[in-house]
């Protein structure tokens, strides 16, 4: 038996409960991991609050993130002993996830533990770590340099948003950060920040082309925010837009596109081919700071993982929550 966060959708309704499950019941795959941690990203949340379409079958453990050891393998690149960390892939949406203590997964998933982490710091990063250094890369690939300007950081206090800020200043850029969180303004700075601003000035509906001020733009907050971050890139300017916390939808004109040559870059990391996730692991353990590790994460237990996802939803929780399943 293990201990693990099990939804369940039926007449009863949608819940989700701290549950002990028999190892019976672990679904298919080639390798068994014991889990040392995981996470609680914004999908997640949604996941186990319900409040997004995240779970595609019942009953399913949610956590889009582990570390652990294997168990059990019969995947030619794992072994027994070994180290991994999986983000995404569909786990805890169709195949069950990390908010347990044990998982059976596809060894095609896994990546290796870079030496430069803890299980624990692996999961401080999880996918949102992981995210925002995929971001910063597509940032890069698209000629984004720190001479070329100022780059804002849209929910600068998120996980996805505290990462970004602290790689992209360790990077030399100089980061601006956006945040309806004023009073949390030490801790940006702490990370990096060279200025914060009131995400209030990109919420509301605005003109289709503002004042020029960002070289690049990490954004992960999408609709009206999106809109004007796209509207207030300089001339030949970059967005990385991986987030959608404001909403889905996305009410820009194409202005920004045709007449100053703004490229909007889509960042996924789900399903992101295993090269560049390797690389974007390698680049963390060399780029993230990992004395911000500890500023930008905090440790809960399984238990409080499930009132923890309404805070996480409400915006009220700062950074990166890691989960210590055991
Ligand atoms: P968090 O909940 O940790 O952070 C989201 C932040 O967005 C909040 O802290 C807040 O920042 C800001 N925010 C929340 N609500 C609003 C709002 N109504 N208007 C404007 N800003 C708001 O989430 P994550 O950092 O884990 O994820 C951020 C987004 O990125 C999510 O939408 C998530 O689904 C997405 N994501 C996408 C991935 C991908 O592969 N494309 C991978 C990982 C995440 P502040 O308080 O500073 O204003």
């Amino acid at each position: 038996m293990f201990k693990a966060v099990l939804i369940e959708k039926d007449d009863a309704g949608y819940r989700a409960t701290l549950t002990d499950v028999d190892d019976a019941r672990l679904p298919d795959g080639d390798v068994t991991v014991r889990v040392a941690y995981s996470t609680l990203n914004y999908k997640d949340a949604l996941a186990i609050t319900g409040k997004g379409p995240v779970v595609r079958k019942f009953p399913m453990v949610p956590g889009i993130d582990l570390a652990g050891t294997v168990e059990h393998s019969s995947h030619p690149e794992c072994r027994a002993g070994d180290i991994v960390v999986l983000n995404g892939w569909g786990v805890g949406e169709g195949h069950w996830g990390g908010l347990a203590q044990k998982a059976r997964l596809s060894g095609d998933w896994l990546v290796p533990l870079p030496a430069a982490f803890s299980p624990k710091q692996a999961m401080a990063i999880g996918t949102a770590g992981y995210t925002a250094m995929l971001c910063v890369m597509a940032l890069e690939r698209h000629g984004v340099t720190p001479d070329k300007g100022e780059v804002l950081v849209t929910g600068a206090n998120g996980g996805v948003g505290s990462v970004a800020v602290s790689l992209l200043a360790k990077l030399g850029y100089r980061v601006v950060a956006s945040t309806g969180r004023p009073n949390e303004a030490e801790y940006l700075k702490a990370l990096g920040a060279a200025e914060i601003i009131d995400r209030a000035q990109f919420s509301m509906p605005g003109k289709p082309l503002a004042k020029e001020r960002w070289a690049g733009a990490v954004d992960t907050v999408g609709s009206h925010t999106l809109a004007n971050v796209c509207a207030s890139m300089k001339y030949r300017g970059v967005v990385a837009a991986c987030g959608l916390a404001q909403g889905m939808d996305f009410p820009a004109t194409v202005a920004p596109f045709i007449l100053r040559g703004v490229t909007l870059v889509g960042v996924d990391s789900v399903y992101c081919p295993r090269p560049e996730r390797l690389e974007a692991w390698q680049r963390l353990a060399r780029d993230l700071d990992p004395a911000h590790l500890d500023l930008i994460s905090h440790e809960v237990g399984l238990a409080e993982v499930i009132r923890l996802s309404g805070e996480l939803l409400a915006g009220q929780v700062r950074g990166r929550l890691i989960v210590d399943v055991n």
